[in-house]
């Protein structure tokens, strides 16, 4: 569904191991050997993959047009056998991506095609919940749904709730630092785990963060957090649990006007409220949604907001009252409040479906994410509607507004080239609009491969080397997960030099990008 050019892995500026010529099919043919006879060493035959059909399902994330096989796979059972697979692949100069459970939006885990992929899924235990503490240890390959599942005896839940959480692994938010709907008031992964262990790129222990609220020394936890597997590979995470609040309440807000609504978002964290969650959709979202999971949405609405209180019946009450204030004085058309918590429930399946919703009416769909500031929400929608009309594609918009956090969903049909070409360049434009309006070019779903180009946008080349020199700290000769989330400098040299309309410059965008510092 999602779909971009797929990359030229050996030349692409960012080559696999830095320094070293890329290896010929000769080369990968016997370094395929080597290694697949090292992880029969360590793995049973059936956690070896290495021929075609058997590795071909790891090929690709979420973004499905980037497609790479690797060597060979490995799904290792224990804490200890990942450790081992790394200490092999270091011995043998050999890249390593991890993976999670594959629904990455970036392409963060496709495959090097001169390395191992290490897949995590096996490691999936539960291993100890301590309703006193409100903690639990769980391994990397737990899915972020099953925490809260398990938790749910003690009356626990563990907060972050990306829209995948039935299938993304703990070991992947921790990477992607994920967010969800509810993070506005409790946070994103890095504001809900104490503690990772796992491995260096050379197999020796790794042991960032403690179960005590603050950690000494400088806070490598919250780096090593959204990291990309760049520094080391994660097997086990503690993660804070909550009390499940309550009760929770969800107002469904209309608006005749994109703008007013985004305007009512600011307005609402301007009044003093958090609220559980504040997402917003835009007219052709809602109709796609409706049309799917029928969650009561208002079609004639030019945009809703789904506001949700959480709480005590006490505290959600006054908060709610509050809320329905503020969003009527922001020019609300109609105001509908959840009266159980099937309705409740029927309200969020809609915007939990927004992306299998606009599969239904596309062929294709690149999903954007941006964050802005939240008062520029109505200019980065006004400016989207306006690229539609220059790129002559449509667009979607659904986005966890509280945080600025946009998915703008661009439509299009990747069996017609130049469409495939356009929906690219207006991904960029979006990208470097956020950009413009002080904005960062990911929310949640990460750099990978598919923004390594924005990047370059974003961040001077100092800044850039920074990262490149924080990253060789943990792994000198670069190879955990080659390729992805930085760029290396001489590519940002190319794209700079490259053709503005190649990055979506408008010439809004143009004027825009003038008051940029140059980098
Ligand atoms: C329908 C849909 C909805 C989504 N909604 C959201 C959302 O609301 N919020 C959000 O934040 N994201 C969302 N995502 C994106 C994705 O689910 C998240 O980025 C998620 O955190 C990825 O987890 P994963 O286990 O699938 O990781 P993978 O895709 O397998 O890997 C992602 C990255 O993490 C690294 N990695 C994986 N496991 C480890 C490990 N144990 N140690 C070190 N590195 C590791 C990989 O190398 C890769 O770079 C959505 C995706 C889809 C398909």
């Amino acid at each position: 569904m999602h779909a971009a050019t797929a990359p030229n892995l050996s030349s692409d500026g960012n080559p696999a191991s830095p320094g070293l010529k890329p290896p010929t099919p000769a080369d990968l043919a016997s370094r395929q050997q080597a290694v697949v006879s090292a992880l029969h060493k360590l793995l049973p035959p059936q956690s070896v993959l290495w021929q075609a059909e058997a590795v071909t399902p790891f090929e690709c994330d979420g973004l499905s047009a980037y497609r790479q096989r690797p060597l060979a796979v490995a799904l290792p059972e224990t804490h200890e056998q990942v450790g081992q697979v790394l200490a092999a692949c270091h011995a043998l100069g050999v890249p390593v991506v991890a993976r999670g459970g594959g629904t990455g939006l970036s392409g963060g885990a496709l495959p090097d095609a001169g390395g191992v992929t290490l897949s995590l899924a096996r490691l999936n235990r539960i291993r100890h919940i301590d309703p006193l503490a409100r903690t639990a240890v769980v391994e990397c390959g737990v899915r972020n749904l099953a925490i809260s599942e398990a938790a749910a005896a003690h009356g626990l839940y563990y907060a972050p709730d990306p829209s995948s959480q039935i299938a993304c692994t703990i070991g992947g938010n921790v990477a992607e630092n994920a967010g969800g709907v509810h993070c506005l008031k409790y946070g994103l992964t890095v504001h809900n785990v104490l503690r990772v262990r796992g491995f260096t790129v050379e197999g020796e222990p790794l042991e960032l963060g403690s179960e005590a609220p603050d950690a000494a020394g400088l806070d490598l936890l919250s780096a090593f957090i959204g990291s990309e597997g760049l520094l080391g590979v994660v097997t086990e995470v503690t993660v804070r649990l909550l009390p499940r609040p309550q009760v929770a309440r969800c107002v469904l807000a209309s608006f005749d006007d994109v703008g007013r609504a985004g305007d009512a978002v600011a307005a609402i964290i301007a009044a003093g409220l958090i609220p559980a969650g504040l997402e917003m959709m835009d007219q052709p979202m809602t109709r796609a949604v409706e049309d799917f999971v029928h969650a009561g949405y208002d079609l004639d609405a030019a945009a809703i907001l789904l506001v949700e209180s959480d709480g005590t019946p006490q505290e959600v009450e006054e908060e709610i009252e509050r809320l329905t204030a503020v969003v009527q004085a922001a020019g609300a058309t109609r105001i509908e409040l959840s009266q159980d918590e099937a309705q409740r429930l029927r309200f969020w399946s809609g915007r939990k479906n927004a992306f299998p919703a606009t599969g239904r009416i596309s062929p294709d769909y690149l999903c954007m994410d941006a964050s802005i500031p939240r008062k520029a929400l109505a200019t980065m929608l006004a400016a989207i509607s306006r690229m539609e009309g220059e790129f002559g594609l449509r667009c979607c918009n659904v986005f966890h507004a509280g945080d600025g956090n946009m998915h703008p969903l661009i439509l299009f049909d990747a069996n017609d080239p130049d469409e495939l070409h356009r929906a690219e360049a207006f991904g960029n434009a979006i990208l470097r609009q956020a950009v413009a309006l002080g904005g960062s070019i990911t929310g949640e779903h990460g750099v990978g491969v598919e923004k390594l180009d924005a990047m370059c946008v974003q961040f001077t080349d100092a800044e850039r080397a920074q990262m490149l020199a924080f990253k060789a700290a943990f792994d000198p000769d670069g190879r955990l997960n080659p390729g992805k989330a930085i760029p290396m400098l001489a590519r940002c040299g190319e794209v700079r030099s490259g053709p503005a309309q190649a990055m979506g410059q408008t010439p809004a965008l143009r004027e825009a990008l003038a008051t940029l510092p140059r980098f």
